[in-house]
């Protein structure tokens, strides 16, 4: 069994078998920290495995029975159901509750603030009505990708629903965000999406808030959806920042 180990795991591999020796217990599963064992196959890779051992007392010799199963198909499994579960099928983005479980794990580290942005495509609407649903489908994937390609990096970014999209930016001023979303949009602008056959000219409205550290998310959602109507209600193309400070982001299109 200990071949089936990665060398850098055989220690801890003979401590727990060990333990386990000493205990009262007659048979136990194999865990990891990350929940799956990693095993050794001859040629060098690495497999997921599931592992149970169990104790055969003989008279004086204690015996372990292994039983060891390939876990490569639950494994992947397990993923598939977890990025159904977290990401948004149309754009591949987080999703609205995992978005809000990953800031509660950023909080959770001992949050540090940083800036949320949310974003909404003026009216796209027109773009559905005028092409059909499926290009506007095509949009919002393009649209999904050329974000998270301009501040994936940086900042968490999600779907928040239809054609609005969210970002929270650890440690970031409202200054440096607004900086990228001028810049985002105004890639919008030069490079229009490209979907199926035909080119659309987008433009965003955005609302922008610092949230200082140890702010409940709920509360900075509710101020920077109030800034984004403002941005709405001021024309569309706009960005507004918490100290109501407006920017102009490009034609108020399509
Ligand atoms: P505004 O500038 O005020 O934001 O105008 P708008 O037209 O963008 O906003 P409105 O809320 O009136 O309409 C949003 C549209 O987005 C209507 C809805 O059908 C469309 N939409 C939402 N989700 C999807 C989607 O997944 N695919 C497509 N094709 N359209 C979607
Ligand atoms: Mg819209
Ligand atoms: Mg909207």
């Amino acid at each position: 069994m200990e071949s089936l180990i990665p060398p850098r795991l055989r220690d801890a591999h003979a401590n727990s078998l060990w333990k386990f020796h000493q205990s009262c217990e007659v048979s136990r599963p194999m865990t990891s920290r990350g929940g799956v064992i990693k095993g050794l196959r001859a040629d060098g890779s690495l497999v997921s495995l599931s592992i149970s051992v169990a104790k055969v007392q003989d008279k004086s010799q204690t015996f372990f029975v292994a039983v060891i199963r390939d876990a490569t198909a639950s494994v992947q499994q397990q993923e598939e159901l977890r990025r159904l579960a977290n990401n948004d099928h149309l754009t591949g983005l987080l999703n609205r509750r995992a978005f809000i479980d990953r800031v509660a794990e950023v909080d959770a580290q001992g949050g540090t603030g940083g800036t949320l942005a949310i974003f909404d495509i003026d009216h796209f609407k027109r773009i559905n009505d005028h092409y059909g649903h499926p290009i506007g489908d095509q949009v919002l994937a393009a649209f999904a990708r050329r974000l998270d390609e301009r501040v994936g990096q940086e900042a968490l970014t999600a779907r928040w629903g239809g054609e609005e999209f969210i970002s929270f930016h650890r440690d970031a001023t409202e200054w440096t965000v607004t900086r990228a979303i001028k810049e985002f949009s105004a890639e919008l602008q030069f490079a229009p999406i490209e979907a199926g056959e035909v080119t659309i000219q987008v433009s965003i409205s955005a609302g922008i808030t610092y949230r200082p550290p140890q702010e409940p998310l709920a509360a900075a959602l509710e101020r920077v959806d109030k800034l984004l109507y403002l941005a709405k209600h001021d024309g569309r193309g706009r960005l507004v920042m918490s100290d109501q400070v407006v920017m102009r982001l490009g034609k108020n299109g399509p």
